[in-house]
């Protein structure tokens, strides 16, 4: 593992660079992306959806309000009020009326002479001070403002949720004398929060001022309940809950999920509208982006140190390769040749089988060099080496000895075998025209043959060889000699 780093130190770094540039870029991409959809829906999206609905909402109460004012200021109701509420079918009739000719859901006048709640139907019952569902007509009474509107079950239908307009009814001189108006279904506002809801998957409902949910989408109706007993909400209850009619912007956190909120009092109802989004649908979208990127990054991770470990990988070998030959010939040099040569002495140790060399040297060779200068010499070295690897066989290994004295060390190869080998050799040397530059030279070389022993030291094997050469040149140069 070691080795491993060290050899790949610079791939290793090149790979945290590029995986940390990566990682960098896209995560700063995400983030800011991440930012720009939460201040969209934060600023933009959640406040407009609370503007729309609020002003719906307005909208929807504004000919209630209006027809509970004519009714409150009608001379005849006040009238009948005052004069002791005999014919009820008069009254009721006049109910009826207002109730159909403006598609309201009821419409109501309670008496405080009598105390009786009169509707379209008739005499309904009548309002008690210790009764829960009549404090409304006893705050009313109460009351400085003209009208309030009120979010009650309506009794005379079916317990359904009603917003109602309480109007004050008042003699000429101001004096209290009962309440009147009418009361719509909150249908309008209800088709509203579906359409949101659908459209930008938000989840838009209405809470009191205790906590509870009061009205709904579909999607929500299994959520009732208190928004202090829910998960997430519950942390955000009291911000929620906090008087104020400006849009109030929030968020919580429920199922690994962040949800922004917008909250805002609407006086008219009592009520507060939350308008909520997860940011997880929006986000999902980014995230994917940001996957894609990270994929992308990683290919051209790969890539680039596909190419940089092949540029690396050839660069090595080119180095190994001028680091054990010989630049002139490209024959091994003398470093190389030990390595290699302690591998053959073994395995020829080990499986018993022969190993010789020849070691040879050019003759006369300083004599081309002064004639025809060293790039001549050079190229007959170069010439020299082509013959050799020529001559003998693959398995052989040629070195560079030094100068121009070579050696060829033959595995497998018993002494008699070497003695051919060395003898073709010198054959084809002195047969060859080496070119120069004016012509061509003929040039001889004498050999020496050494097999070695067992047990022997390379030192010895070649010193050995090295005094067959020498035997040579004393022999008159261009001859085989044999060590032993
Ligand atoms: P001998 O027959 O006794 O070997 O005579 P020689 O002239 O070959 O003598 P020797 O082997 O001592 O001389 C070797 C010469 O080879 C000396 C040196 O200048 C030359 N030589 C060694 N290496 C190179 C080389 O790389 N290029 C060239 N051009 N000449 C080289
Ligand atoms: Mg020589
Ligand atoms: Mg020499």
């Amino acid at each position: 593992m070691r080795l491993f780093v060290k050899k790949y130190k610079l791939l290793l770094w090149l790979a945290c660079l590029l995986v940390c540039g990566f990682l960098a870029t896209s995560m700063v991409s995400y983030l800011s992306s991440r930012d720009a959809i939460r201040h969209g829906i934060s600023d933009q999206a959640l406040p407009l959806t609370g503007d729309n609905i609020y002003s719906e909402i307005q909208k929807d109460l504004l000919r209630p309000i209006f027809i509970s004012s004519l009714m409150a200021n009608d001379t005849f109701v006040r009238d009948w009020v005052l004069g002791g509420e005999r014919d009820t079918d008069q009254i009721v009739r006049y109910l009826k009326a207002i109730k159909d000719k403006y598609g309201m859901i009821t419409s109501f006048l309670v008496s405080d002479q009598t105390l009786r709640y009169y509707y379209a139907g008739g005499m309904l019952k009548d309002v008690r001070e210790n009764e829960p569902r009549d404090t409304w007509y006893f705050r009313v009474r109460n009351m400085k403002a003209p009208y309030e509107i009120n979010v009650d079950p309506d009794m005379a239908n079916s317990d359904a949720m009603t917003v109602f307009v309480n109007y004050r009814l008042q003699d000429e001189h101001g004096k209290f004398i009962g309440a009147t108006g009418v009361g719509l279904t909150l249908d309008t506002i209800g088709g509203l929060i579906e359409s949101y809801q659908t459209r930008f998957q938000r989840r838009i409902f209405f809470v009191d001022r205790t906590g509870a949910i009061v009205l709904a989408g579909k999607s929500m109706q299994h959520q009732l309940g208190s928004i202090h007993k829910q998960a997430g909400r519950a942390s955000i209850a009291g911000q929620i809950l906090n008087n104020r009619t400006e849009p109030t912007q929030l968020e919580y956190r429920r199922d690994a999920s962040n949800v922004l909120v917008n909250s805002r009092f609407i006086p008219e109802l009592n009520w507060y509208l939350i308008v909520e989004q997860d940011e997880s649908s929006e986000v999902a979208q980014i995230q994917k982006v940001f996957f894609v990127n990270l994929a992308i990054s990683a290919v051209i991770t790969l890539l680039v140190l596909g190419i940089a470990l092949f540029a690396v990988n050839r660069y090595q070998r080119r180095l190994e390769r001028m680091a054990a030959t010989d630049s002139l010939t490209g024959l091994l040099n003398r470093q190389a040749f030990e390595f290699v040569n302690q591998q053959s002495m073994l395995s020829a140790e080990r499986s018993g089988r022969s190993l010789s060399a020849i070691l040879f040297d050019l003759d006369h060779f300083k004599q081309i060099n002064d004639s025809h200068g060293h790039l001549a010499g050079d190229a007959v070295l170069q010439a020299l080496a082509l013959i050799m690897r020529r001559t003998v066989r693959e398995s052989d290994v040629l070195c560079r000895w030094g100068g121009e004295e070579f050696l060829v060390l033959l595995p497998d190869c018993p002494l008699a075998q070497a003695i051919g080998v060395a003898e073709k050799l010198r054959v084809a040397i002195a047969e060859h025209d080496f070119p120069i530059p004016d012509g061509a030279y003929r040039i001889t070389a004498s050999l020496g043959v050494a097999q070695c022993l067992p047990q022997e030291s390379s030192e010895s094997f070649f010193a050995r060889a090295d005094q067959a050469l020498y035997r040579a040149k004393d022999a008159g140069r261009n001859r085989v000699e044999v060590s032993g």
